[in-house]
């Protein structure tokens, strides 16, 4: 039998949509992918959601929201979806471990970082002294001289806001030229905490005997390598939405991210709904995929009543 709303995704904003749409008496079927829990489970400590005073660990958020969804009836289970058919009145889903079938579907399967696969990126990857994530970890390292990689808007904006923290913030960019837009390019060089390293690929991370980060080697285009002195390696290449099995079915723009409606959670297919960073490449914070998560459940409990 067909659920009534299948949620793929256990990130924040699978997790809230499953306790909307179980407290709406819907029973969603949830699938946890590839990373249960979704990116938080990658930080330690976060600071920045709404009602923890002295923040809140990572994997006991996503803990807590997955208790609070199963309390209210929510049912989960793992698996990935690999394809779909959503010609039909009933929306099918083809996953490793079975084939789906639901009425309403939310799509909540994130973003994934990309990263730079260089030897001690995984070591270190997380509390240590590398990660995607600026907003979440910056302020862990104040007065201390921190890195960021990349050349995109995302860097640039990293880096300036690592400003805050750091003494000094080292942008390592492949290039010489920035992908980024050049207002925010301008900002970074003018900033007086943010030094430049151009044409600098990174090779490796580097760490002490006490587990942690304490520099980047990188190569210049002349082949000469260096070890550029840092606590912690931000890495901000871009990130690859997990969309992919989901086309072409739905509408993706040009890096892939979920095209919606207006409303920032429907697709084209009525009755299937996106959530989270995977529709989402501007804010990317766990309360705003929340949010989205929220809204991609009323509108779907509201599609349902509507059928
Ligand atoms: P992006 O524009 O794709 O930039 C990624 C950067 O990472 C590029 O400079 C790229 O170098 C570099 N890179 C990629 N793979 C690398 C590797 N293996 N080693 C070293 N460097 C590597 O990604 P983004 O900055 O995340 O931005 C994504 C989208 O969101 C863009 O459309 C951007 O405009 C938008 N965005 C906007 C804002 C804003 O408006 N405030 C903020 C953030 C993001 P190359 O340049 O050499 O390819």
């Amino acid at each position: 039998m067909a659920e009534n709303v299948l949620i793929l995704g256990t990130g924040c904003a699978g997790l809230t949509a499953a306790i909307y749409a179980a407290r709406a008496g819907l029973s969603p079927l949830v699938l946890e992918g590839g990373q249960p829990g979704g990116q938080l489970t990658t930080t330690s400590e976060v600071e920045n959601f709404p009602g923890f005073v002295h923040g809140v660990d990572g994997n006991e958020l996503i803990t807590n929201m997955k208790a609070q969804a199963e309390r209210f009836g929510a049912k989960f289970a793992w698996d990935r979806i690999d394809s779909v058919d959503f010609s039909g009145p009933v929306k099918k889903l083809v996953g490793g471990e079975a084939t789906y079938e639901a009425k309403a579907v939310i799509i909540a399967t994130g973003a994934s970082p990309r990263l730079l696969g260089i030897p001690g990126e995984k070591k270190y990857y997380g509390g240590n002294g590398v990660t995607t994530c600026a907003t979440c970890d910056g302020a862990f390292y104040r007065n201390v001289p921190v890195v960021v990689v990349g050349g995109g808007d995302s860097a640039c904006e990293e880096a300036l806001f690592l400003t805050r923290f750091a003494s000094k913030v080292i942008l390592v960019h492949r290039r010489e030229k920035f992908r980024a837009s050049e207002i925010m390019v301008q900002r970074v060089k003018s900033h007086a905490k943010i030094e430049l390293a151009l044409n600098c690929n990174p090779l490796e991370v580097l760490g002490g005997e006490d587990g942690k980060v304490h520099s980047l080697r990188v190569q210049d285009a002349a082949g000469a390598q260096r070890d550029i002195a840092c606590k912690c390696v931000f890495i901000a290449i871009g990130h690859v939405p997990n969309s992919q099995a989901f086309t072409p079915a739905l509408a993706v723009d040009d890096n892939g991210y979920f095209v919606a409606g207006d409303n920032t959670v429907s697709t084209r297919v009525p009755g299937v709904f996106v959530a989270g960073d995977c529709a989402d490449h501007v804010y990317r914070q766990a309360i705003t995929a929340a949010g989205m998560g929220c809204r991609a459940a009323i509108e779907a409990e509201r599609w349902l009543a509507g059928l």
